[in-house]
């Protein structure tokens, strides 16, 4: 039987990586982090998803790490959300430092606990600028991953870091999701917050560009 964990933030990439999970995996679970961020409506939307795609169990996770961590816009409110697009190479002011290293790691935890050998993460080819978002630190973080997991020492098998919108664009993620039936309106990912979505943030942008003639 193939099991994953989707980690689920309520926007379009990682509702229609769950969608797709549904169709590619026999059971699927969603976790979702309450980690401070600025938009932490996102939560709503997730459950609401995960609710929908007839999960497992939906894991919400609180990591009052980084109300320790400044400097970032999604978690510090003396650092205003950007407005325009993302940067194109460094990595943008809404980077929140080892994001996708402490999700993983956590989701591991429960996947090791439930005995589950796969996890899934959304990152795809234009959340480069996010150095966590690349595909070398998949690759890194999923060998840590087989080197430290109870499951793989036990059953000898190997652990996935399962990554599949690795080589496309958010368009085609969203013509995916289209046909998967995702319902995207029932997503979100305004980095400020707010509702409706402030439309001018990075994430906003590339989110309306995606997803234009679709809903
Ligand atoms: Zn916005």
């Amino acid at each position: 039987m193939r099991k994953v964990i989707v980690l689920l933030s309520g926007g379009m990439d990682s509702a229609t990586l769950l969608w797709l999970a549904k169709k590619e995996f026999d059971k699927v679970w969603a976790i979702s982090f309450n980690y401070g961020q600025r938009h932490s409506v996102e939560l709503k939307y997730a459950k609401r998803l995960a609710q929908k795609a007839g999960v497992e169990d939906h894991i919400i996770v609180d990591i009052p790490l980084y109300k320790s961590i400044k400097g970032s816009a999604l978690i510090d409110e003396n650092v205003d959300v950007p407005e325009g697009e993302y940067p194109q190479d460094e990595p943008p002011i809404t980077t929140v430092p080892m994001r996708n290293l402490n999700f993983i790691a956590m989701a591991c935890a429960f996947a090791d606990s439930l005995e589950i050998d796969t996890v899934g993460i959304g990152v795809h080819a234009l959340d480069t600028p996010y150095p966590d978002c690349r595909p070398e630190f998949i690759s890194a973080v999923e060998a840590a991953v087989n080197a430290g997991s109870i499951l793989v020492a036990k059953k000898k098998i190997r652990f996935n870091i399962w990554a599949p919108f690795l080589g496309m664009t958010k368009r085609q993620i969203a013509l995916l999701g289209k046909d998967l039936g995702v319902p995207f309106e029932d997503t979100y990912s305004c980095y400020k917050g707010v509702e409706p979505p402030c439309g001018v943030c990075p994430t906003c942008i590339q989110r309306k560009e995606a997803l234009e003639g679709i809903i």
